[in-house]
């Protein structure tokens, strides 16, 4: 699938997608409707290194080093630079953010957040995935704010290698967003907040989940036919026409996948977890390589970067045509699977 450069004037907003009936209201919503909300809130199904916003969010691993997944590709899109800067930032904890230059990337700044391995932190405890998953959002929104940044997109955080259910993702994203903008002292403070997802599984659990937080204003379910001093505004045909042609399948990845080496193995002991490529050793991650196999450069200098394919990755190869993709393909259970 072939991205192209979004500008933000192109990314819809909820409200933009109400009226083109590409979002449906909730038969229960949990909030109240709210139009300057659903003019902040936007949700694209694209590449998010190609994204000209203030920042993008970032799911990367603890050592901040760079990884597979979004990770890879930010790391790749950015430029070498990029893991400069990060091995100057000491890492970084689960459900916390640190934020970065943006160097060959179309948006300003980068915000790296550390999201939840799911089935690590579930067997801690049952709360735990969320609150950790809430958190990065809440630390990548102060972050924002804190840097002057006006706009700001998501990565779908944990919902690949770190195999987060997507439905449950999405609605602890959504809710935390929706309580960051309720609160009187963040009125006024980001102007557009950008849900971007990559695949089909996570596009359909964020137009479930939306609705839900963020339901229909009504303005937003006014036709756009006609404006209300009579005058002719555009047809939601032609406004459907100006936005981003929205993908027919899921990604395929730019290179040739690799077999992965390891097993998911979780266990509560002391030896360390592996989760496909990523080694977790008590609280830190391995990020990447194997000792009998080259670490990747992006320059001169050896760099982290772990180019092999995440999930998502491999999903798109197993599945070329992949149009839906129901939670029996969830990451848990491609996971579980031997590589
Ligand atoms: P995690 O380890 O936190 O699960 P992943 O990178 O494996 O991180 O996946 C996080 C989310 O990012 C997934 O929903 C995946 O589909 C999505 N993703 C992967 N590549 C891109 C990309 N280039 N742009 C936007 N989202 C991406």
């Amino acid at each position: 699938m072939e991205y192209t450069c979004l500008p933000l004037s192109e990314i819809p907003t909820v409200s933009l997608l109400y009226k083109l009936k590409r979002l449906n209201q909730a038969a229960f919503p949990v909030a109240t409707p709210s139009q300057t909300f659903n003019d902040i809130i936007s949700h694209i199904r694209h590449d998010i290194t190609n994204l000209q916003v203030d920042c993008i969010v970032n799911a990367a691993n603890k050592s901040l080093l760079g990884g597979s997944g979004v990770d890879g590709a930010i790391h790749r899109a950015a430029g070498p630079d990029l893991v400069r800067e990060c091995r100057g930032l000491d890492g970084c904890e689960t459900g916390d953010a640190k934020i970065t230059a943006a160097y060959r990337l179309p948006c300003k700044r980068i915000i790296h957040t550390v999201g939840p391995i799911y089935q690590i932190e579930v067997s801690r405890g049952i709360r735990r995935p969320e609150s950790l998953l809430r958190s990065c959002y809440r630390r990548s929104l102060e972050l924002a704010v804190e840097n002057g940044m006006k706009s700001i997109a998501f990565a779908a955080i944990s919902t690949g290698v770190y195999g987060y259910p997507s439905r449950g993702a999405a609605e602890a994203a959504i809710d935390e967003v929706r309580k960051f903008l309720d609160e009187p002292n963040n009125v006024g403070k980001l102007e557009r907040i950008i849900f971007c997802t990559f695949e089909r599984k996570d596009e359909r659990a964020y137009e479930e989940t939306i609705p839900q937080f963020f339901p229909p204003t009504q303005l937003d379910h006014e036709s756009l036919v006609q404006s209300t001093n009579g005058e002719s505004s555009p047809s939601p045909e032609l406004l459907a026409a100006t936005l981003p042609d929205p993908p027919t399948m899921d990604p395929v990845p730019d290179y040739e996948p690799q077999p992965k080496h390891k097993k998911m193995k979780i266990n509560s002991g002391d030896s360390p977890q592996v989760i496909g490529d990523k080694k977790i050793e008590d609280d830190w991650e391995e990020v990447g390589h194997s000792e009998d196999e080259p670490i990747e450069t992006l320059d001169d200098e050896p760099v982290e970067v772990d180019n092999a394919p995440s999930a998502a990755d491999v999903r798109s190869v197993q599945s070329s045509s992949i149009l839906d993709m129901d939670d029996s393909h969830s990451s848990e259970n491609l996971l579980q699977k031997d590589w």
